[in-house]
C-alpha cells in the first residue's frame, strides 16, 4: 500500500481520499448503529464494565475524548433516528451531534428532528451560535486559551502594574485599555483608487518581512529600557514617511510594526508629542494595514 500511495498522481490520490473519507463516515453510521444496540442490551454489564462509557474505553479502545463523542451521538441517533443518515452523508460531524445532545438535554421541549436540520452543513462554531440562540438559557460565550510559556512570562513582566490581578484579569485590562485608545483615536481612511492609495509591492513586502524576521520592528520602552518590541502577531505594514508627504512604497520607508505599535504611533502624532524614533526613523502618522500571515 506504501508503494502504491507514492505512486499515485495528484488527482488520484485527492479521488482515492475523498472515496476513503465517504467510507469512513459510513462506517461511523454504523458503529453509531452498533453502540445503540449494546447500550440497548445492556451487554456492557456482561463485559464486567459498569457504563458505555467505560466499555468503549476498556473494551473498544477508544480515548475519552472519542467515546464521549460517540457517546453523545449515539444518544441523539436514539432520539433522531435520521441523524445517522446525516452522519453517513457527511451532513453532520460526531461533534455537531454530541452539541445537539447537549442542546436536547438542557431543552428537552426542543423538536430534535428539526434542530438537526438547522446544524447540518454547520461548522462547529455555527453550530454553537444557532443552539445558543434557540437555547432557552442560552449559555455565556466562552473561548478557552492555552497561554504558553512565553506569554506567562510577558505577563509576569506585568504583575507589578496589575498588583493582585490574575492573568485574565490583566489580559482584560489591557484589552480595555486598547479599546478607549482606539475610541480616542480615528483612522485615517484612504479611499481605494485615489491617488494617496498606497501600494506595496510584493517584492517589498517580502524584503521587509525577511528584514524583521517577523518580528515588530518598533522601539518600545524608556532610556536604558529601550529595547525592541517583542510583538510577533498582528502585524502590519507600515509606511514610515506617508506617501502624501513622498514618502514612498520602497523597503527603506516600510516598516512592519504590531498593531500596539503602529496605534502608539498613531496616538503620538495625535497627542502632537515629540514624534517618536523606530529604527533610526522619525514617525510620522500615516500606516497601510496589510495583513501579514
Ligand atoms: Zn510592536
Amino acid at each position: 500500500m506504501e508503494k502504491e500511495i507514492k505512486k499515485m498522481h495528484d488527482s488520484e490520490l485527492v479521488k482515492v481520499l475523498k472515496m476513503k473519507v465517504g467510507e469512513e463516515k459510513k462506517l461511523v453510521a454504523e458503529i453509531l448503529r452498533y453502540l445503540e444496540e449494546v447500550n440497548r442490551r445492556r451487554l456492557f454489564v456482561e463485559y464486567g464494565t459498569p457504563s458505555m462509557f467505560k466499555f468503549c474505553t476498556r473494551i473498544l479502545g477508544y480515548s475519552e475524548a472519542e467515546t464521549a463523542l460517540r457517546i453523545k451521538a449515539m444518544r441523539v441517533t436514539k432520539i433522531v433516528p435520521k441523524a445517522l443518515e446525516k452522519v453517513k452523508n457527511n451532513e453532520v460531524t460526531l461533534s455537531g451531534l454530541a452539541s445537539l445532545q447537549t442542546f436536547l438535554a438542557q431543552n428537552p421541549a426542543a423538536n430534535g428532528a428539526q434542530t438537526l436540520d438547522l446544524i447540518c452543513g454547520k461548522s462547529a462554531r455555527e453550530t454553537e451560535k444557532i443552539l445558543g440562540e434557540l437555547s432557552d438559557n442560552p449559555p455565556p460565550r466562552q473561548l478557552k486559551v492555552n497561554l504558553p510559556e512565553r506569554v506567562l512570562k510577558k505577563l509576569e513582566k506585568l504583575q507589578d502594574d496589575f498588583i493582585g490581578c490574575n492573568e485574565l484579569e490583566i489580559l482584560e485590562a489591557l484589552i480595555d485599555e486598547r479599546l478607549r485608545e482606539k475610541a480616542a483615536a480615528k483612522p485615517v481612511r484612504v479611499e481605494r483608487g485615489s491617488k494617496f492609495q498606497r501600494h506595496v509591492s510584493r517584492t517589498s513586502k517580502q524584503m521587509l518581512l525577511a528584514r524583521a524576521q517577523g518580528q515588530c520592528e518598533g522601539i518600545v520602552g524608556e532610556g536604558a529600557k529601550r529595547q525592541r518590541c517583542e510583538a510577533r502577531v498582528h502585524l502590519q505594514f507600515d509606511h514610515i514617511r506617508p506617501i502624501a508627504a513622498g514618502g514612498g512604497g520602497s523597503v527603506d520607508n516600510l516598516q512592519l510594526l504590531c498593531s500596539a505599535c503602529n496605534q502608539r504611533k498613531l496616538m503620538s502624532k495625535l497627542n502632537q508629542v515629540n514624534s517618536q524614533t523606530f529604527y533610526g526613523k522619525v514617525i510620522e502618522f500615516e500606516s497601510s494595514r496589510i495583513g501579514v500571515p
